[in-house]
This record gives structure tokens, sequence and C-alpha cells, in this order.
């Protein structure tokens, strides 16, 4: 079910190496767009996604999925986050640039041929492989209203514990623009990914059903944490953390959210 951007006989290696499952649905919707590995060492979205292209291939939903499973291949095949082309992250090079480094270039492609036809972009994460991290989702408030409330119906119905809600950086405004709404969503279990895709699914109407409300803590701060000992106060949540001590001084052990917001 998987084919490969290789008809785009100019496109260069990194373009024409991404795996992606496009699959129509039997009746017309809207198009979601699913991405995992832009962290090249992040399994279970990885995992996710493939599994997600299998399920879904009969096409028997509303609208259009568009899975990428693994963005960052040379990521992957080295074991690493970032990309070794140029060192750069996928995640933080969105909307990328058409005539920048392999990974800005990569991102504008993924962008302009598939995120400008989506209303929700659900970008797959989990730990890195030194990291553990919470069931949770990054779900930025760009001042779009209608990308913000399908951002945030997505988000309260998602099955995650813990989401953060902070002011749009580049990456989500950019996609705003183009009415897609960006939800970066954590979890170390590949089946919590799989509820992920069958909730923002159910929510778009591309499946039948609605979605349960489940409680989701809502915060809109986070802050570093630098030393794993570090107390977590009431109200709190950790978000992601280290599996050991860093060995570099300064380096980030995890990150905590606080701030909850009340309702
Ligand atoms: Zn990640």
């Amino acid at each position: 079910m998987f084919g490969f951007f290789s008809a785009r006989k100019k496109a260069e290696s990194i373009i024409r190496a991404l795996p992606v499952a496009d699959i129509t649905g039997a009746k017309a919707g809207p198009t979601l767009l699913v991405t995992a590995g832009l962290d090249g060492d992040e399994y279970a979205g990885i995992e996710a996604a493939y599994a997600a292209a299998e399920k879904y291939s009969d096409g028997n939903f509303s609208g259009r999925l568009i899975i990428l499973p693994l963005v960052n291949m040379p990521g992957f095949e080295a074991g690493v986050s970032h990309n070794p082309l140029d060192k750069k992250f996928p995640k933080y090079c969105i909307p990328g640039r058409a005539h920048g480094s392999p990974t800005e270039r990569l991102m504008y492609y993924i962008v302009q041929t598939c995120a400008r036809s989506a209303v929700l972009w659900l970008d797959l994460h989990s730990g890195a492989r030194d990291e553990i991290t919470t069931s949770c989702l990054w779900n930025d408030i760009t001042g779009v209203p209608e990308v913000d409330a399908r951002g945030e119906l997505f988000t309260q119905h998602s099955g995650a514990l813990a989401a953060v809600r902070e002011h749009a950086g580049r990456r989500s405004k950019a996609l705003a623009a183009y009415d897609c709404a960006y939800v970066l969503a954590e979890s170390e279990d590949a089946t919590q990914h799989m509820r992920y895709i069958e909730r923002a699914m159910q929510q778009l109407g591309m499946l039948a059903g609605q979605p349960p409300t489940e409680t989701i803590r809502i915060f809109t701060k986070t802050r570093d944490m630098y030393t794993l000992a570090e107390e977590i106060k009431t109200g709190e949540v950790l978000l992601w953390h280290k599996t050991a001590p860093s060995a570099r001084k300064g380096e980030r052990a995890g990150e905590i959210a606080y701030d909850e917001l009340k309702g």
C-alpha cells in the first residue's frame, strides 16, 4: 500500500525515499495528514503509522488519509532524532524552505504537497531512545479561530492525559495560514497512537461515531528541567524526561507543564 514520491523525477533523494500511503476514502470528506519519524529514533509513532496505513487501506472512511510513516529516513538509519545530512530537527524546520538545507527542503515539500490540503496534521512522537514521554499533546493557539477550534476539539477527545496550549510559533502559524491545524502527539505506546488517529478521524467526521470525552489536563506554560532529581510540584505534570542523567552539563533532563487551565 506504500508508494514513494519517485514519480517526481526532479525530486532529490531525500524526497524520493519518503514512504507515503495516500488513501482516498469511499466518500468525500476532509483530508487528515499523519506523520511519524520526524525524530528518526522515535519508534512508537512510526510503528502506529505503518499499522494505520494497513488498517485504513480499504478506504472504508470519508475523505482522504495521507500517512508519511517515516519522514526522517536518514535519522532513522543513524538511530538519531535529527537529520544527519544537516544536523537539523525536521519538527523545527516546518514550514520549510524551497531552497534551504536538506531538512528544510524536505519539510517544504511535505507542507506544500500534503499539509496544504489537510485540515489537521497529526504528528506522532514518542520519547527518543534515551527519553520517556507522557501521553500528551502540543497544540498551539494560532489566533485563526476555525483552526484553533479544530485543534482544541481534537485535544479534548484525543485520549491524552495532558496537553500544552501555548501561543504559536512559526510552525503552527504558517500552517494555520493554510487552514491546517497542527498537533504534535506524544506517547510511548503504539496503541495510543492508533487511538489518536482514530479519534482524529472520528472528530473530523471521516469515521462514524463520536469519540468519548475524557478528562484531559490542559496547561498554558512549560519549563525545562535540568536535573532528574528536580521536584515536581502539585498541579504540575512531567511531560518527558531522560532515562539517565545527562553527561553534558546544562543539557535538559526533562520538561514540566504548569499553569493548568481550570475548566
Ligand atoms: Zn519527537
